[in-house]
């Protein structure tokens, strides 16, 4: 390592070129301090890089500091702990509670990937390992510290930082980090200019250095009123007395639909329909929601009241019953994008037949299940046989916990002075440089666009 001579070093080792596996490296005098520690996901290739010896001894870094709890920010940390990790990991009190209940979850699906893999004996390798266990994760949760919004956390007398709103899961945050005489600002995912359930991101004024994400770089979500889109889903559903299945990622989207269906209740507008959460991960998150009110922008009498009209399934014999049921209801399952879960049941069993509705609430990546779906494919395999698909299929696209192009612009718009530099990480590369392009011919500041596991030398530190 060359010597820095008091400057800094920005060294993006993920979440430059992709939207997976961010991680941010700040070195600043002695210290080496990781801003999130995400899992690589989707492709192969990338996927294949949760694999690949990490670009530097983990026992190097002091501290780790996590904007949010979604995997692709936080689902490498057991793997940093198993390989010598010994330091800190600073988050918000909610952020620790949700990466428990995700990396949990990550773990289990390792386990039984790799299980499953073995028994089969379709991997090229002799024997297929996770790359973490649920013992990791309990090591790993033992390094996390949780802190409340505006908290100076000081880690030398260089270096502090504090966490600031950002608007996009429970818990989610910025990362005002300060060295001696310079400000940075760490955006992680920054959520919409309402979001449903959150306060606002933050308006930040100034910084010098400002890493901000660019997932909808090139993207202005649709205006349309979600609550009636998904009433006349609910009630087309009702009338064929049929089975409305809503794949629903369990942080965030999750808790807006049933804020949503709450709605539609209050109001008296929604059909009588028995409506069933059947998700364990899901139950655990919304269990969080209901912890953290003041963390939230909706009223305590609403929480208090939105989770109650819902069934929750935590079993799997009590899930399986309900598989078995042809009964008209709404049920919400995991996961997200149909590539595991509970949800995989109840479209293998009620697929086939045309009263029934499938509806998606967030976005499909491709290569999933999701989103051939999405696309129109006439038959899917479930469990080793192919399913017609027969039921309709709806989507609302409008629900996103990213702000968009137009969004992030005027939040960038807050600043009262520009950046030294702006850079934008956290999108494929077209994302990122259509946000380039706009923010440099709208504000006229410096934008750059890292590439995976560049570096940038700060000086005038
Ligand atoms: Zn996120």
């Amino acid at each position: 390592m060359t010597d820095l001579n008091g400057a800094a070093r920005l060294t993006f080792l993920g979440g430059a070129g992709t939207v997976t596996g961010s991680k941010i490296l700040l070195e600043y005098k002695d210290k080496k301090i990781l801003i999130d520690c995400g899992l690589f996901q989707g492709l192969k290739q990338l996927r294949l890089l949760n694999r690949a010896p990490f670009p530097i001894d983990p026992s190097s870094i002091d501290t780790i500091i996590l904007t949010h709890a979604h995997l692709d920010h936080c689902g490498f940390l057991p793997v940093l702990v198993n390989n010598g990790f010994k330091g800190d990991i600073h988050c918000t009190y909610p952020t620790k509670d949700l990466t428990e209940v995700i990396l949990m979850d990550s773990a289990k699906i390792q386990e039984e990937d790799a299980a499953r893999a073995n028994s089969h004996k379709y991997s090229k390798h002799p024997e297929s390992k996770p790359l973490y266990t649920t013992k990791d994760v309990i090591r790993t949760m033992k390094h996390l510290e949780g802190h409340e919004l505006h908290e100076w956390v000081i880690i030398d007398e260089n270096i502090s930082f504090q966490f600031k709103n950002a608007g996009h899961i429970l818990g989610s945050s910025f990362v005002e980090l300060k060295t001696k005489d310079k400000k940075f600002l760490f955006s992680g995912d920054i959520g919409r200019t309402n979001p449903m359930l959150l306060y606002p991101p933050k308006r930040i004024e100034q910084a010098d250095y400002v890493v901000l994400e660019s997932t909808y770089g090139d993207r202005i979500h649709p205006k349309t009123n979600v609550k009636m889109e998904l009433l006349s889903v609910i009630e087309d559903t009702f009338d064929k007395k049929g089975i409305l299945m809503i794949p629903s990622f369990a942080v965030e989207r999750t808790q807006e639909i049933i804020y949503l269906l709450y709605q539609l209740i209050e109001e008296e507008m929604l059909p009588p329909m028995k409506i069933y959460l059947d998700s364990p991960m899901g139950v655990n998150s919304t269990n969080i929601y209901n912890k953290y009110h003041d963390w939230q922008n909706i009223s305590n009498f609403e929480i208090n009241r939105m989770y109650n009209d819902i069934h929750y399934i935590m079993s799997y014999e009590e899930s399986k019953a309900m598989v078995q049921d042809s009964n008209p209801k709404i049920i919400i399952a995991g996961s997200g994008m149909v590539e595991g879960g509970r949800i995989l049941h109840y479209l293998n069993n009620h697929l086939e037949n045309e009263r029934n509705t499938l509806l998606f609430v967030g976005y499909q990546g491709e290569g999933t299940r999701g989103r051939s779906l999405m696309d129109g494919a006439k038959e899917i395999k479930f469990f080793g046989e192919y399913r017609k698909v027969r039921c309709e299929i709806r989507s609302i696209s409008s629900l996103s916990a990213h702000g968009d192009q137009e969004e992030m612009l005027n939040w960038l718009k807050g600043f009262k002075t520009p950046p030294t530099t702006l850079f934008l990480n956290h999108g494929e590369p077209h994302q990122a440089d259509t946000f380039r392009v706009k923010i440099e011919s709208e504000l006229g500041w410096d934008v750059e666009v890292p590439s995976m596991n560049s570096t940038f030398i700060i000086n005038d530190i």
